[in-house]
């Protein structure tokens, strides 16, 4: 299957770009001018097609809406320094897709689809690619059940869509987090490990809770008796703990962030020791009572590093150290941009090239 020399592209006919302020891009307030649709039929993913952003037509009997099958990516484009658009690690986001879609029963995408769809929409789209430090085009693949029927069944229709958003620089003030010993986001065996849209649903509520109650966001602890780390809020989560880069491993209640996976990998470049394993509250506690524990940040594609300034265990708030520009966190962060930028060779080959007519 030759899918990008097909795929047909119906342009808008007039630009929304004009109406977008680049320099307040906030995240996701704007969508750009197409969208990518496929359908899935009669066993079959359809050849993609570009289109003008807008509605879908559909029933409300499409099985999504009741019975949850929707999986989605976000992943993000940069323009480096070179003027070249770059996708970031495209294929591991195409693995983890077709994870998601595996748990949730929905049809694999092979990786040329997914490829040749992404590569597509952002030539397409190309100017919506912010130019200014820091910002980039958010790319959200979503793939949901369309079947329409009232009944529990495995749909037997999809839609894969593919929405871009120019997205600003994710400023944030350090946050203030609480260890959740009484919710619980995903367990073992559950989906956890996929990025599906009821993990989010059902993270709402003992969100809203913390909220009112003062914090930024949750640290999910394990489901069993809320005794080790998970993640936190829609981000995985590291520690500076004794001098090591520490985060928990993987489980199938822990969602494999890209943004983790690179940042482990680039803590061998920048010399720093690191540790996948299970973290303990109690582990943090004795941390925090011993100043052993002197950086935490959640990490993500959307603010690729989230600075901790305090966390609560038990209702006691233990503060960490303000963070400076040499911390872990911040070198890493640079690193990062530094790589998508072209500022530093890509020797993991983390950058798509995006052939832009
Ligand atoms: C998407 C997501 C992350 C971060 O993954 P990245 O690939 O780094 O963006 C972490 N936790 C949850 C629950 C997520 O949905």
């Amino acid at each position: 299957m030759n899918v990008m020399t097909e795929i047909s592209v119906e342009r808008i006919s007039k630009s929304r770009l004009t109406s977008v302020d680049f320099n307040n891009l906030g995240f996701g307030t704007y969508l750009s001018d197409h969208m990518l649709v496929a359908d899935y039929r009669e066993g079959k993913w359809n050849q993609p097609a570009i289109v003008p952003f807008g509605e879908l037509p559909m029933t409300p009997a499409i099985l999504a809406l009741h019975y949850g099958q929707s999986i989605f990516e976000g992943m993000k484009a940069f323009k480096n320094k070179q003027g070249e658009i770059v996708i970031f690690r495209i294929q591991r986001h195409h693995q983890r897709l077709n994870r998601s879609l595996e748990r949730m029963c929905m049809p694999a995408i092979s990786e040329e689809m997914f490829t040749e769809s992404l590569a597509a929409i952002v030539a397409t789209d190309a100017k919506w690619v912010p130019t200014s430090e820091g910002s980039a085009l958010y790319l959200r693949p979503v793939v949901f059940a369309t079947e329409s029927r009232l009944g529990v069944k495995i749909s037997d229709e999809y839609k894969f869509v593919v929405l871009t958003s120019p997205v600003g620089p994710y400023f944030s003030k350090p946050v203030r987090v609480k260890v959740e010993s009484h919710y619980v986001r995903a367990a073992e065996g559950g989906t956890g490990f996929a990025k599906c849209a009821g993990n989010y649903g059902g993270a709402f509520y003992p969100t809203q809770l913390a909220k009112q109650e003062g914090f930024d966001q949750i640290i999910w602890t394990d489901a069993c008796d809320h005794q080790y780390i998970d993640e936190s809020g829609a981000m995985n989560i590291m520690f500076v703990l004794n001098g090591k880069l520490v985060t928990p491993q993987l489980t199938s209640a822990i969602l494999d962030g890209v943004t983790r996976d690179s940042i482990l990998t680039l803590a061998d470049d920048l010399g720093m020791p690191k540790e996948a394993r299970k973290i303990s509250v109690a582990e943090l506690k004795a941390g925090f009572e011993k100043g052993t524990l002197t950086e935490a940040f959640g990490v993500g594609t959307a603010a690729v590093v989230s600075t901790i300034a305090t966390i609560n265990i038990g209702g006691k708030d233990y503060s960490l150290p303000p963070d400076s520009s040499s911390s872990f966190q911040q070198r890493v962060k640079k690193r990062l941009h530094d790589i998508r930028m072209g500022h530093e060779p890509d020797k993991y080959n983390w950058n798509f090239h995006v052939p832009v007519k």
